[in-house]
């Protein structure tokens, strides 16, 4: 058997939609796409929601909207991907790089408030794995330093705060529809705000920074007129992709749905075993199962985390780790170095995380797969 760390969830009905795209001869930003936002937006409660190309580009409109200079600092999680970063390298900004929790994996509150300075703008946690992060905190901070907060939730569809879906709660939140994501357009990702005037100054800048208002101030000059009133980017996405988003939308539930059972039969699994923690989910929160991770519990195995993974993969299972703490990679080492004993819980995960496969499509058989080859080894290199 073999398992790969994930696989798209795509049908007929996936490819008919985009097919359907093609055929109506509108390849690129066009009915589809504002169709799929409209129904995002209702799915996750927002008022307003931006379709772009990424969930990198969304981060970076949302900086870039709130006015995000050279200098300020941005303060983000050290276990993420290092999209959350560079969007704020963009602006010749800092970003300030925090510890998180042991068991969320989420960015800690205490931490955020020691790295408050006066140069701090932007609180952006991330919501690992599609857990919310303590967003009551998080935005009590933000309100009593005057900071705005951009939700990283790349990981999140669907995802829920204390019942409240992710997509309504911060500033600004961005989506990712990345081939591996929860929601998978091949690229693409979504801003959602309840702000008005960053949801149109996020849709002059994804395309060009070309004003919408050209033909309502000068429709006697027809639809030819334009007026670019910034450097904008080349951010939208494509009709093509959101016909892939609107009928992934339609069977969201069912995939999260898939991916809870699968969780469910690892906890099982793996719950009553001494050698792994796994995922714990405040009761009142719901995660999308975007990731299943497990902690080994190191001291009682006689192999490291990285050996565990090679033998995994010679039994043809792959898995992954998220992620490597952000303040490792050279690029940050060098642009924002930190103490790697004050990143105690992030380097304490670093040595422990495996990410399972997790994927809607995943059988039965090949879950169990992956269970009884990952409890063989530890019956095998248990101390
Ligand atoms: C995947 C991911 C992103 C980037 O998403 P793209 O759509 O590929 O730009 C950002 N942040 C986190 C935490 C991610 O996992």
């Amino acid at each position: 058997m073999e398992i790969p760390f994930h696989k798209a969830y795509t049908d007929e009905n996936d490819t008919a939609a985009a097919v359907a795209a093609i055929n109506s001869g509108w390849l690129t930003m066009g009915p589809r796409t504002f169709e799929f936002e409209n129904k995002f937006r209702a799915e996750v409660n927002a008022s307003h929601a931006v379709a772009v190309n990424s969930c990198t580009a969304a981060l970076h409109l949302a900086l870039k909207v709130m006015g995000l200079k050279a200098d300020d600092e941005v303060i983000i999680p050290a276990m993420t991907f290092t999209a959350s970063g560079e969007v704020v390298s963009y602006f010749n900004a800092n970003p300030v790089i925090v510890d998180v929790d042991r068991e969320t994996h989420n960015i800690l509150p205490e931490e955020i408030e020691r790295a408050i300075t006066s140069k701090s703008r932007v609180i952006m946690p991330v919501h690992f794995g599609g857990q919310p992060a303590d967003m009551d905190s998080i935005l009590e901070i933000a309100k009593r330093h005057k900071l705005l907060v951009i939700e990283d939730a790349a990981h999140c569809f669907p995802s829920f705060y204390k019942k409240r879906p992710i997509g309504s709660i911060g500033d600004i939140t961005a989506f990712s529809f990345y081939a591996t994501k929860t929601l998978a357009c091949g690229e693409g990702g979504m801003a959602t705000t309840e702000n008005a005037e960053w949801d149109e100054a996020m849709r002059v800048q994804r395309l060009h920074g070309i004003s919408r208002d050209a033909w309502k101030r000068y429709s006697k000059e027809g639809t030819w007129f334009y007026e670019v009133i910034d450097a904008g980017h080349k951010y939208n996405m494509t009709d093509i992709q959101a016909a892939l988003g609107l009928a992934q939308l339609a069977k969201a539930d069912r995939m999260w749905q898939l991916r809870t059972a699968i969780a469910e039969r690892y906890n099982t699994a793996f719950g009553g075993s001494e050698y792994f923690r796994i995922p714990v989910i405040h009761p009142e929160n719901k995660t999308s199962w975007h990731l299943y991770v497990i902690q080994l519990q190191i001291e009682k195995l006689t192999i490291d985390r990285n050996r565990f993974i090679e033998l995994l993969a010679e039994r043809n299972i792959k898995t992954s780790v998220h992620f490597i703490p952000l303040y490792r990679h050279p690029y940050y080492k060098k642009i924002c170095p930190v103490d790697f004993n004050r990143m105690k819980n992030s380097e304490w995960l670093y040595e422990r995380i495996i990410s399972l496969p997790i994927y809607p499509g995943m059988t039965s058989a090949e879950t169990d797969y992956v269970i009884d080859n990952v409890l063989e080894l530890t019956r095998k290199y248990g101390r």
